[in-house]
């Protein structure tokens, strides 16, 4: 086989329909590390500029936190670079067990088992434990990780309306005759920062016996009283089967997820998880720190209530000012454009403000739903929150979007 003139010419096509679609993913090189204040060369080849990051998963500032960085240094000093190894075979150190057994702690299950990414955990999670007799029934806007886990399994696959119950309970009645019903669902759903209703999930997966599987990688460690998650959130610790996260967004920012839940099931992962019988062992620079990072949140609920409180004071002065934005209480917080274009030039013009932002459009959340997500942080100071809010009003202003209905939105500009 040749990398034939065809095939170039069919790719090169491939790649300028989503350039003209507006779909092209650009990458802007950020020079310094991950933090509320960043260096970011943009365009590329540009003079670098200082600006504040309003769209890191980094919820609790811990990306670049000096107790982070020293437990790195010091798992890499003492541990080495890299394990060379699976964890079955020479691949697992006694930190990895310490820091699993640390998140089932945290998380409030009975047993936790490491993947490198919480994709690869969604890979492992249906496909090692389900069979054809069984059933995974899922939200339909469930992360794609999710839904990627569920194609590779050999079971069958139903879903239910985004968060509503009755679609739920209609799909588990229609499914009685299946071995075993496993609910899917996101705990928070990235585009809008809406929580799972999970006590109504639960309840329902007591009535039919189902199990429930939790994605929680928007939640763990800021969700809920003690930031354990959007179980906690909702009053169900416990009662989740089988929970997935990541240590790539709240927990430090650098990679790495789990699986966390029954034990019986956790085993089986450690048997069968392609995942984690194919693929490298999680590095000790990263356990290491994760492993701290789980120790500072256990002791104290300073970087979730100080996040609780930006995002509050973020929500409430956005909302007065006239922007619109789904109501909700989590940090990530969707400002509604809905045209595709006007979302692109808010964004380019926050940037010449100083304010990193991106705007989303289709296929990452529907046509006509374009927005900007704002994430929040623990890390942002007030002097950064209110510099981003002036920012936005300035911009809201040039594109007389204040104080304006959806339908006026969409009148002005287009869907
Ligand atoms: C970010 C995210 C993932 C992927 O996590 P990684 O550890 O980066 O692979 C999976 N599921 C959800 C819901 C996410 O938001």
């Amino acid at each position: 086989m040749v990398y034939s003139k065809e095939a170039q010419e069919f790719f090169s096509k491939e790649l300028k329909e989503i350039e003209e679609q507006g779909l092209f993913k650009e990458e802007r090189y950020i020079h310094s590390p991950q933090s509320a204040d960043i260096e970011v060369e943009y365009p590329a080849g540009a003079e670098l500029s200082a600006v504040i990051n309003m769209c890191a998963n980094n919820y609790l500032g811990l990306s670049s936190h000096p107790e982070v960085l020293q437990a790195a240094h010091d798992g890499l000093e003492e541990r080495g670079y890299g394990m060379s190894s699976v964890r079955f075979i020479c691949g697992t150190q006694d930190i990895h067990r310490e820091l699993e057994e640390k998140l089932s702690d945290f998380l409030g299950t009975e047993d936790t088992i490491l993947f490198s990414s919480c994709m690869d955990a969604n890979a492992a999670v249906f496909e090692a434990i389900l069979g054809k007799e069984d059933i995974v029934i899922c939200d339909r806007l469930n992360h794609a990780s999710i839904i990627d886990g569920i194609r590779l399994a050999s079971s069958q696959q139903d879903s239910y309306k985004h968060l509503d119950m009755k679609h739920l309970e209609k799909k588990l009645q229609l499914h009685q005759d299946k071995r075993f019903r496993v609910i899917a669902t996101d705990g928070v759903f990235s585009m809008d920062g809406d929580i799972a209703p999970l006590d109504a999930i639960c309840d329902l997966a007591d009535k039919y016996d189902a199990m429930v599987m939790l994605d929680d990688s928007h939640a763990t460690g800021f969700m809920g009283r003690t930031g354990r998650g959007s179980h906690e959130h909702c009053g169900v610790m416990g009662r989740i089967d089988l929970l997935t996260t990541t240590l790539g967004k709240a927990l430090g920012g650098a990679s790495g997820g789990c699986i966390s839940g029954r034990k019986e099931l956790i085993e089986m992962y450690r048997q069968r998880g392609r995942p984690y019988l194919f693929s490298n062992s999680v590095p000790p620079v990263i356990i290491s720190a994760a492993g701290r990072v789980i120790d500072l949140l256990s002791r104290t609920t300073e970087r979730r209530d100080q996040l609780e409180e930006n995002t509050r004071y973020f929500r409430e002065k956005m909302t007065s000012a006239g922007f619109d934005i789904r109501p909700g209480v989590h940090p990530i917080v969707p400002i509604m454009l809905y045209n595709a274009k006007l979302a692109q030039d808010v964004a380019r013009d926050m940037y010449a403000e100083g304010i990193y932002v991106i705007g989303f459009s289709f296929p990452v959340v529907p046509k006509g739903q374009a927005r900007i997500r704002v994430q929040l942080s623990a890390g942002h100071k007030q002097k950064h929150l209110d510099k981003a809010i002036s920012a936005f009003i300035k911009v809201g202003k040039k594109y007389d979007i204040l104080h304006k209905s959806k339908e006026e939105i969409i009148e002005k500009y287009g869907m």
